[in-house]
């Protein structure tokens, strides 16, 4: 049995010409998943019978199911899905005036190990299948009712670009506009700066927001909070990035975890502004540490973060500084993790 939802819509018509069906089926049945939400063959009425039952003997559509939801006082809601290896994954809905985003992990757990983040806390296991990432959007959409459902942000467990090949897969059916047809510009991949991911992002020719996780300007800091510098350190991180600019023409968002004690001093925010003064259209993404218990990092007081804030500001970068959202369910950023389900 295979997930249908690992076929794009042309290998799904291939799959139907194989059995000399009709190609045109292919665009009903994603009608049938993605936009009413059925979850079985046998109720998709347009099709022919034989096709339905062809297709039942061969696929299914979705195979984990809702463990848990938890809801936060400030209306974030975190969903905890039961895979069939028994690892579960974590999505977190955050609604806003003109927006509903969905959190979505790519991964069962991270093998980053950021220092400031739960994500890495249990290890990595497996990268999670293009059908699986769809399921993730699949029930926040229909089974959990958010029918507005209107931007995806690739900000859970886990590394996008390490997934590479099924998380775009991913991205172009969530694109169709026979699927969820939610526009590429509203989908966003946050990376931890996978330098080749980004090289390739670049030629893609789709026009998704890209998110870099910074969180240092200077090698230093970053190696110490960061592993992933090692292997891609600033300079090279920073080039990626400008000549991705240079390339889409499209702006990429720079997040920067505020850590107490590690990297909101002002020289922190002078070499961030001398690093950003040559890329144009970029921002700085602001979020004030979200503690997690077992690692001890937590966020600078306020006037610190306002005086990083108003430095960048005077110099001239863009500048945003993010409201944590979901902390009371450990749903905010770097809250994620990796669990198990207890037997
Ligand atoms: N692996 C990707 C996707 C995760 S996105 C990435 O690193 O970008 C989650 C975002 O939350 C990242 O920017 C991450 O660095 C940030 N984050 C991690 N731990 C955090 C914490 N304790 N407080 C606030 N943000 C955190």
């Amino acid at each position: 049995m295979r997930d249908i939802k690992d076929l794009t819509l042309e290998e799904l018509r291939q799959v139907l010409q194989g059995w000399k069906q009709a190609g045109f089926h292919a665009r009903q049945i994603f009608s049938w998943i993605y936009k009413k939400g059925i979850q079985d063959f046998s109720q998709m009425s347009d099709l022919p019978a034989d096709l339905r039952r062809r297709l039942q003997e061969n696929f299914f559509i979705l195979d984990f199911r809702l463990a848990r939801v938890f809801q936060s006082g400030d209306g974030t809601e975190k969903s905890l899905f039961a895979l069939k290896d028994k690892s579960f994954i974590e999505a977190v809905i955050i609604p806003a005036e003109k927006r509903l985003t969905g959190c979505v992990s790519t991964q069962v757990g991270c093998r980053f190990n950021c220092r400031f983040c739960a994500s890495g806390l249990g290890g990595f296991k497996r990268n999670l299948t293009t059908g699986e990432i769809l399921g993730e959007v699949l029930y926040l959409k229909n089974n959990l009712g958010h029918k507005r459902l209107s931007h995806i942000v690739f900000m859970g467990v886990g590394e996008p670009l390490d997934n590479y090949n099924n998380l775009l897969k991913a991205i172009r059916i969530i694109n169709s506009g026979y699927s969820f047809n939610i526009a590429a510009r509203r989908i966003t991949i946050s990376t931890c700066g996978i330098i080749p991911g980004i090289k390739r992002l670049a030629d893609e020719g789709l026009q998704i927001e890209l998110s870099v996780s910074l969180h240092a300007s200077d090698d230093k800091t970053r190696s110490a909070l960061m592993l992933v510098n090692r292997k891609y350190p600033l300079k090279d991180l920073i080039a990626a990035c400008s000549e991705y600019i240079k390339k889409t023409n499209r702006q990429i968002t720079f997040e920067y975890v505020l850590i107490k004690n590690a990297n909101s001093d002002l020289q922190s925010a002078r070499n961030l502004s001398t690093i950003l003064k040559d890329l144009n259209l970029s921002k700085v993404n602001l979020i004030p540490c979200n503690t997690v218990r077992e690692l001890k990092v937590g966020p600078p007081d306020k006037p610190q973060v306002l005086l990083f804030r108003d430095y960048l500001l005077k110099s001239g970068v863009k500048v945003t500084l993010r409201k944590p959202r979901g902390q009371d369910i450990e749903a905010a950023c770097g809250q994620l993790r990796l669990r198990y389900e207890k037997k």
